[in-house]
């Protein structure tokens, strides 16, 4: 008889019906252990647990400031749509940029005030 050769780990038996299960791997090599007042951290945000946890997985040395951390994470290049419609005031003829016609920021905060 033949040992049975598994492809895959076997299923956890979990207690709970909902919410997170475990499926725990030895690591060997290539890992960094977080401890749970960091992961957890109540008044860190998502974010800020993610950057501490990457920091804390780099090998010594390894730079960290600011510039380093920005060309490694560089941040999605979504820049918001900028009208293209060049406009002429209806009150001072100065051109400004927006989908309608009308008058220029300085004009309608002056009228708005006034
Ligand atoms: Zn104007």
């Amino acid at each position: 008889m033949t040992d049975k050769q598994r492809n895959a780990p076997a299923r956890p038996k979990t207690r709970h019906s909902s919410g997170v299960t475990h499926v725990n791997e030895p690591h060997h090599d290539n890992f960094v252990v977080i401890g749970n007042h960091l992961a957890q951290h109540p008044e860190l945000s998502l974010t800020a647990i993610g950057l501490a946890t990457h920091i804390q997985s780099l090998p010594e040395g390894t730079p960290i400031g600011i510039k380093a951390l920005a060309a490694k994470f560089r941040p999605p290049s979504v820049t918001p749509p900028r009208p293209d419609h060049l406009q002429t005031c209806d009150s001072c003829d100065r051109a400004f940029r927006s989908p309608q016609l009308g008058r220029c920021r300085d004009c309608r905060s002056s009228v708005a005030v006034a």
